[in-house]
């Protein structure tokens, strides 16, 4: 199955056709670590994390090199480690461990590079120097600077006239930059930041490098496809471009640029700035990761997403709903139905209508669609005791839905998610105390047990194995 992709450069959508089929690679703009990251900053994380399970699926698990950075020098960084009066490690340790964690929640695999600014310095300068060596950039007042006119392609990625790009991206303008659009590569640091020496002098790089230099440490540039949010087309990736370019003197540096739209709260762009955000922390004590999931999967990457309580709602009941028939065939099986052998070819087939959307630019919309297609084949095979049929769409459920990275709690795992340690002891409890009240035909007592199940919000199913139970549906 052919992957097509929607390249950002050449804005349309192309067959994907890596350099090297055996060693595919991506690069995605990760966080800088200074806060709990909001829901939007996960945007990314997951879109790409879906991109990585699917090239796995393609090109196979150990040939598909993926890096995630982490900025870990930044002036936020800086400003919260001095309010606190700790070394900046301690901040971006403290975050970077929460944002793998929600991550994690999230469903996004680890992916298989996760550099930081502060582990690559040597090949940040280096490449620094090489920029000045090749001639495109230059010194001046203790600061590095790229030199924009010596890289006459400068602006094709964003495709707008640089006049409009710097008015646009509010572009520092300093005395000692010979034009207005060229950027820091590296700095001096201000008193009492930390600093790194280097033959330019003793100070800190600029953004832009750190990502082209992350790259080629990690993965060697150029790379297949390089991705982030819309906001870092101008100047970050325009930038990132401009360098590796003029450092490698090969001009492709990522063959296929891709970015998530946005995702908006209340009208706005999420963002820490405006003060507008949800924090993926708090919403993952709210709701199941897999809900969260399926609520940023739920429009196409490109374009905005708006965010609400309703969004997380819905995918929500789009995934009890899928559990729901897996828990009724697990019910079934548990009650004595036969398993059956699987069919490869038929399984496959079924997988495949899932695979192919997404591989039409990640159409996650019409992927889950045919998630669907698969649970209602299941539910039918399920009703007409086709053991046959239940056994290869559970199986081809299972396999597409974790192509997507759904399906992976167990369907009475899910149903019980919103239940504490301590509601699951007293319901076992109480559902022992009940069997042992109907055995001794002690009605009065099981009806009382059965009502105060009822106020805890608990719906008890009987089978012939013993009863299971879930949180019932808040109304
Ligand atoms: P930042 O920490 O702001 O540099 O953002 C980290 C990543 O999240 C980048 O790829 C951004 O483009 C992306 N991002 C930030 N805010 C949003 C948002 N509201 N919606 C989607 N992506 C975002
Ligand atoms: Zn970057």
């Amino acid at each position: 199955m052919t992957l097509k992709l929607y390249d950002t450069m050449t804005r349309r959508k192309a067959d994907f056709a890596p350099r090297d089929p055996q060693r595919v690679t991506m690069y995605v703009c990760g966080p800088t670590v200074y806060n709990f990251a909001h829901i939007g900053n996960f945007r990314p994380v997951v879109v790409f994390d879906l991109l990585f399970r699917l090239l796995r699926d393609i090109y196979g698990e150990d040939h598909v090199l993926y890096a995630a950075n982490v900025t870990d020098v930044d002036d936020k960084i800086n400003r919260k480690a001095a309010e606190e009066g700790v070394a900046i490690g301690v901040i971006t340790d403290r975050y970077l461990s929460a944002y793998n964690a929600d991550a994690a929640a999230l469903g996004a695999l680890r992916p298989t590079f996760q550099p930081r600014v502060t582990e690559t310095m040597d090949a940040i300068i280096a490449m620094i120097a090489r920029l000045v060596e090749n001639g495109a950039a230059y010194a001046a007042e203790g600061h590095v600077l790229f030199d924009t006119q010596a890289y006459p392609d400068y602006g094709k990625l964003s495709g707008r006239p640089m006049d409009e790009m710097i008015a646009g991206a509010r572009v520092d303008v300093a005395p000692y930059k010979r034009h207005p659009a060229d950027f820091v590569l590296w700095k001096p640091s201000k008193e009492n930041e930390p600093e790194w020496p280097s033959p330019f002098g003793p100070g800190r790089p600029g953004w832009h490098i750190e990502c082209t230099a992350m790259i080629d440490e990690a993965l060697g540039l150029p790379i297949d496809i390089h991705g982030g949010g819309v906001d870092l087309i101008f100047p970050h990736h325009e930038n990132e471009r401009a360098q590796g370019v003029c450092a490698t003197h090969d001009h492709t540096y990522a063959a296929v640029w891709m970015h998530n739209g946005f995702l908006n709260f209340g009208d706005e762009k999420m963002s820490k700035s405006l003060g507008n955000v949800a924090l993926a922390h708090d919403l993952i004590q709210h709701y199941p990761g897999e809900a969260i999931r399926w609520a940023l999967l739920a429009g196409h990457y490109r374009g905005p997403l708006e965010w609400n309580g309703e969004l997380i709602e819905q995918a929500k009941s789009a995934l009890d709903r899928l559990y729901g028939v897996l828990d009724d065939v697990a019910r079934a099986i548990r009650g004595g139905a036969p398993e059956e052998s699987r069919r490869a070819d038929k399984i496959d087939a079924l997988v495949a209508r899932v695979r192919e959307p997404l591989c039409d630019d990640l159409n996650t919309a019409a992927a889950m669609s045919e998630l669907f297609g698969i649970s209602d084949g299941l539910r039918q095979a399920l009703m007409k005791q086709d053991w046959k049929g239940v056994a290869n769409h559970r199986a081809a459920l299972l396999e597409a839905a974790n192509l997507m990275g759904f399906l992976t709690a167990d369907p009475q795992g899910w149903f019980q998610s919103g239940a504490d340690e301590g509601l699951k002891a007293r319901v076992d409890e109480l559902i022992a105390a009940r069997a042992a009240a109907r055995a001794a035909k002690n009605w009065a007592d099981a009806d009382r047990i059965r009502d105060e199940l009822a106020a805890l919000n608990v719906e008890v199913m009987d089978g012939p194995t013993g009863a299971t139970w879930r949180i019932k549906e808040q109304a």
